[in-house]
C-alpha cells in the first residue's frame, strides 16, 4: 500500500472530521517518509474512480491561493543568439556546448526543461504549469508571468506577438475549460489529465498534448481580444515581465513592451564599470544602461535589475572585492540607478563559454562561495527600503557549471554571514508580512527619492515595522506616450500582502485591515494633487484593470488613467 491508497481507505471507512483527517495525513506522512503534506486536491486528484463517490464530501475539492496570492508562471523563449553576440561568461543558445538551448540556459534549469518538454510552445507551457498548481492543489488564479531566455526583444516581432497571445490565450481557455461560471470543476480536471496517474507514462503525455493541441488551435483570437478576455476570466494575468539588456530596453522597445501588455523589465546592468561591459562583451555602455533606465521607468515600467559581482576586469583576472563592493554601493547612492528590485547572480564559470578558457589558462578564478555570501552581506547594508532583493543565485545546478559558487549553500552562507556580522537587511523582501498576522495599528509611510531625472514617492503601509503594501508613484520629467502628458503623475507599481488579522481582534481593528489598495492609492492621488500633477497613469497588469475600473480608473492605450481636476 502506498501513501494515496491507505489514506484514501482509511478516509472511506472513518468518515472523519476535517481535524481527524489533518492529523491521519501528518500520521501517514511520518510512516511513508513524505516532507510534503498532500492537500485535499492533491488526495482527490490520486483517488482512482472507484471510490471517489465516497470520499469526496471529507476532501475540500476547491484550491486555495498559493502561499504569496500569486502563481509565478516562468515561460521560456526559444532556443536563439543576442544580436551583439555573446557576453564572455554566458552559456547557451544556438550550437552550444548544451546543444540548441535558450541563451543564457543550460537546458538542466526546471524552467528550461519544461520548455524542452513542450516544445517552447508558450501555450502547453502555461497549461502545464497550471495543471502543476492545481495537482498541488493550490489556485493559480492570479498569474504573474515572466518571459525567459536572451534578449526577447530582440525576436521577430511576429514571435513576439505570438508568444504573449498564445499564453493569454491559454490562460482562457484552461479558465473556460476548467472553471466554468468561475468555479472550479475538479471532475473536468481529472478527466482531462487523466489523473491519477503513474509519473512519466508516455502514451498519457502524448494523448494529453493532443488534447491540448486541439485546444490551441480553436478559436483564435488577436492578441488585443485575448487580453481583453483576460479581464472577466477565473486566470488573470496580473502581471507580465520581460527579460533585456539595455540598448534593448530603449523606448522604442519599451513601446513595443507596452503593447504586448508587460508590466515589469528585467534589465541586465550587470555593473557599473564601462570597462567591464567592454572586456565582458555585453555589447552596450554604462551610458546605454542609464539610458535604458530612465526610458522605462518613465514609461512606467518596475525594473528589476540583474547585477553580477565576481567579473573580470581588462586583465582578465577578477575586480577586487572593494570595487565588487562600491559597484553595489553606486547603484543606490546614484539617482540614476536605483532599481525597484534586485537579483545579485554571482559570475559563474559555464562549459564552452569564453570565460571558461580564461579560467582554464589559469587567468581568473572565480568567487567562491563564502567570497560571493561576503560581498551579498556587504551589499545589502545600502538596500534601502524601497527594494526588493529577489534573488541572489540562478537556478543552475552546480553539476552544469565549471566553477564557481555552490548554488546548493550560497543562500544559507548569506544568512549565517549576515547574522554574524549584525547586518539587518531592510529590503521590501525582509520587511513584508506574507501571511503573517498584524500587529499593531497600521499608518502610511512615505518615502520620496530622486530617480533618473524625476522624483519618486515610495508610499507603505506598515505595522510594527512590517509592510503590508506599498505603492510607487512617480513624477516623470517628460512624456515619452502620448497618455502621460506633462502633468501627469505614474503609478509604477501596486503591492498589497495577504495576510490575516488576530484572532480577537474588534470589529474596528479588522475594518482597519481592508482596503490597503483604495488607502494607498488614495494617499498616491492627494500627493500627486498638491504636487500640481491632474491625472494620474497607472501600468496595469491586464487581470488587474477590472480593479482600477472600480476605483474610478479607464483605459487609455495600455495605461489605465483617472483624472485629478
Ligand atoms: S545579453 Fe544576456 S543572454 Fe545575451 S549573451 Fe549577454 S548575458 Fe547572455
Amino acid at each position: 500500500m502506498d501513501f494515496f491508497s491507505e489514506l484514501i481507505s482509511w478516509t472511506e471507512e472513518h468518515k472523519p472530521s476535517k481535524q481527524l483527517l489533518a492529523k491521519k495525513k501528518l500520521q501517514l506522512c511520518k510512516k511513508y517518509k513524505r516532507r510534503e503534506i498532500p492537500t485535499d486536491v492533491e488526495i482527490y486528484l490520486n483517488t482512482p474512480k472507484g471510490q471517489v463517490g465516497a470520499v469526496r464530501q471529507y476532501l475540500q475539492t476547491k484550491p486555495t491561493r498559493t502561499g504569496s496570492g500569486v502563481a509565478v508562471v516562468a515561460t521560456m523563449s526559444k532556443p536563439g543568439i543576442c544580436p551583439h553576440g555573446s557576453c564572455t561568461y554566458c552559456p547557451g543558445g544556438l550550437n552550444s556546448y548544451y546543444g540548441d538551448v535558450p541563451k543564457s540556459y543550460t537546458g538542466k534549469e526546471p524552467s528550461t526543461m519544461r520548455g524542452i518538454r513542450n516544445d517552447y510552445d508558450p501555450y502547453r507551457i502555461v497549461f502545464n504549469r497550471l495543471e502543476q498548481y492545481i495537482v498541488l492543489g493550490q489556485n493559480p488564479d492570479k498569474v504573474d508571468q515572466i518571459i525567459m531566455g536572451g534578449t526577447f526583444p530582440a525576436f521577430p516581432k511576429k514571435y513576439q506577438e505570438d508568444f504573449v497571445r498564445l499564453s493569454f490565450k491559454a490562460y482562457n481557455d484552461f479558465s473556460r475549460v476548467f472553471f466554468p461560471r468561475g468555479k472550479f470543476d475538479l471532475e473536468a480536471f481529472k478527466q482531462f489529465f487523466e489523473l491519477p496517474s503513474p509519473v512519466g507514462n508516455p502514451e498519457r503525455e502524448a494523448r494529453i498534448t493532443k488534447k491540448i493541441l486541439a485546444l490551441k488551435d480553436k478559436q483564435a483570437h488577436a492578441l488585443e481580444e485575448e487580453e481583453v478576455l483576460n479581464e472577466q476570466v477565473a486566470i488573470r494575468c496580473i502581471g507580465l515581465t520581460i527579460e533585456t539588456k539595455p540598448d534593448w530596453g530603449f523606448a522604442s522597445h519599451g513601446l513595443e513592451f507596452l503593447k504586448l501588455g508587460c508590466t515589469r523589465v528585467e534589465l541586465g546592468i550587470q555593473t557599473v564599470y564601462d570597462e567591464i561591459l567592454k572586456c565582458t562583451n555585453r555589447g552596450h555602455t554604462l551610458a546605454d544602461s542609464k539610458k535604458s533606465i530612465a526610458d522605462l521607468r518613465d514609461l512606467g515600467f518596475k525594473i528589476n535589475f540583474h547585477m553580477m559581482p565576481g567579473l573580470p576586469g581588462p586583465s582578465g583576472k577578477r575586480i577586487d572585492r572593494e570595487r565588487d563592493i562600491a559597484c553595489m554601493r553606486e547603484i543606490f547612492s546614484n539617482p540614476e540607478f536605483r532599481p525597484d528590485m534586485l537579483k545579485i547572480y554571482p559570475c559563474m564559470v559555464m562549459p564552452g563559454t569564453p570565460l571558461e578558457k580564461q579560467f582554464r589558462k589559469g587567468a581568473f578564478v572565480p568567487l567562491s562561495t563564502e567570497e560571493a555570501a561576503d560581498i551579498i552581506v556587504e551589499s545589502k547594508k545600502y538596500v534601502p527600503e524601497y527594494c526588493r532583493i529577489m534573488r541572489v543565485q540562478r537556478d543552475i545546478p552546480t553539476y552544469a557549471t565549471t566553477a564557481g559558487v555552490n548554488r546548493t549553500n550560497l543562500r544559507q552562507y548569506v544568512t549565517e554571514l549576515a547574522k554574524k556580522r549584525s547586518v539587518k537587511c531592510r529590503c521590501i523582501r525582509c520587511r513584508e508580512i506574507k501571511q503573517g498576522v498584524v500587529k499593531g495599528k497600521p499608518s502610511i509611510n512615505v518615502q520620496e527619492y530622486e530617480a533618473s531625472g524625476g522624483k519618486e514617492f515610495f508610499i507603505s503601509i506598515e505595522a510594527s515595522d512590517k509592510l503590508l503594501g506599498f505603492v510607487r508613484l512617480r513624477f516623470p520629467p517628460r512624456s515619452l506616450h502620448p497618455a502621460i502628458t506633462l502633468k501627469s503623475a505614474l503609478i509604477r507599481e501596486l503591492h498589497v500582502y495577504g495576510m490575516a488579522v488576530a484572532i480577537g481582534a474588534s470589529e474596528e481593528e479588522k475594518s482597519q485591515h481592508k482596503g490597503y489598495g483604495k488607502k494607498l492609492m488614495a494617499e498616491a492621488e492627494r500627493i500627486a494633487r498638491v504636487n500640481g500633477k491632474d491625472k494620474m497613469v497607472v501600468i496595469s497588469g491586464v487581470g488587474v484593470r477590472a480593479y482600477y475600473r472600480k476605483l474610478g480608473y479607464a483605459r487609455e492605450g495600455p495605461y489605465m488613467v483617472k483624472s485629478l481636476k
